[in-house]
């Protein structure tokens, strides 16, 4: 699907944080395609296996990309990289549920990372436009939740106020960094933030040894975890690549503004999996083919998935609903069918040799 044409500025560079990403890797290539010069702020330029697809993407598209040293910790680090930049695209923060310290792991880079790229922002006149990727998890926690917003619809009025240290920190860091964003951004007038707000991610790698969150879910639909059935989990899907041109629909069109969500669909991890069937099912034999009730989940979750039983609770058999006519509205989103971008996410794990089909 070729996606709708924007007014791209390609007279000054833009700026990407965390440029290795899965879905940062995507909004390079758009920016590629479209002849900026990206400044790519990564932790390790010098790793090939990091980096190597972002150069071999530039050197196959009108843009050229400039590799810079910065991590989100250490102040003043993005200097260099956002020099001259006009728009910068925050996404840098980290995504995992796997976490010993949440917040020396997920709190601290997420929040303190966003202070100082923001600090940044504000010492560089050149620019105009910050993207931020927050997340669907800084609205709220629990598919449960969806039913107690207004309309029974999460929508950008809503702000995780249940996600904390103890339980659900990755929300938790997403809500404080897009907290911190807004606080900055709103104590000046030279620049404008618009935020994404994306639920669950899916589609293709565009580098090798994806490290996304992402990747987890979806590889455990084939690596057995799920082979007694997978839990009508609920939460909103996005395809990487529609994502990736929300940013950019969020960078360059004038009038984009405040937070957008951007979802393309309701879904559960059993309507996920089923979709795997017609290409996959012949040679996956570890494929879910039911429903794993919820009271099963319950009993033997905790255990075999490290899935808490609160979650299980607030996250199974409640419908994920949310109010997603403003980004489709203010930043011309689509959305692919759901089954392309399990197909084309599948397709590269098994090529990738993560699993084994
Ligand atoms: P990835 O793990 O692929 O990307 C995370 C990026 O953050 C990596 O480039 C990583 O760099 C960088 N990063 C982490 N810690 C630091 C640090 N201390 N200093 C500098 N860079 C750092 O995840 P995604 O692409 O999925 O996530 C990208 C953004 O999208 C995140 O903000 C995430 O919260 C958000 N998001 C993702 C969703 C999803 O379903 N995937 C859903 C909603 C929002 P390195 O390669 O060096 O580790």
């Amino acid at each position: 699907m070729a996606p709708p044409d924007l007014p791209i500025a390609t007279d000054a560079p833009a700026l990407v944080t965390g440029a290795t990403g899965f879905v940062a890797g995507w909004i390079v290539k758009e920016l590629l395609a479209a002849g900026v010069t990206v400044h790519a702020a990564v932790r390790d330029p010098d790793n090939p296996a990091k980096v190597g697809h972002l150069t071999d993407m530039a050197a196959q598209s009108p843009g050229e990309i400039k590799l810079f040293k910065a991590d989100l910790l250490q102040p003043g680090s993005y200097a260099e990289a956002m020099a001259g930049c006009s728009v910068v695209f925050h996404t840098a923060s980290p995504f995992t549920t796997t976490v010993s310290d949440p917040q020396t792991e997920l709190i601290d880079p997420a929040v303190n990372g966003t202070r100082n790229v923001l600090d940044e922002v504000n010492r560089q006149d050149s620019v105009r436009r910050v993207v931020l990727t927050s997340s669907c998890a800084a609205i709220y926690t629990d598919a449960a939740d969806c039913a107690d917003a207004p309309g029974g619809r999460i929508s950008e009025e809503v702000w995780n106020s249940t996600a904390s240290l103890d339980y659900q920190p990755y929300s938790l860091s997403k809500t404080l960094a897009e907290r911190a964003a807004w606080d900055i951004a709103e104590a000046q007038d030279r620049w404008r933030l618009v935020v994404v707000n994306p639920s669950l991610v899916i589609g293709p790698a565009i580098g090798p040894n994806p490290t996304s969150e992402s990747f987890n879910i979806v590889r455990q639909m084939a690596d057995g975890t799920m082979k007694m059935g997978a839990p009508r989990m609920a939460f909103g899907a996005v395809d990487v690549r529609d994502l990736a041109h929300a940013h950019l629909a969020a960078a360059y069109l004038p009038d984009a503004h405040g937070r957008n969500i951007v979802s393309g669909h309701e879904t559960d991890l059993y309507e996920m999996a089923m979709l795997l069937h017609d290409r996959f099912g012949g040679t996956c034999k570890d494929l879910p083919k039911r429903v794993m009730p919820k009271w099963l989940l319950w009993l033997v979750g905790p255990f075999m998935a490290n899935i808490e039983r609160r979650f299980i609770a607030r996250n199974v058999g409640h419908p994920w609903r949310a109010d997603t006519s403003k980004a489709k509205r203010d930043l011309g989103a689509t959305y692919r069918p759901l089954r392309d971008s399990m197909e084309d996410m599948f397709a590269g794990i098994v090529d990738s040799g993560l699993i084994s089909p």
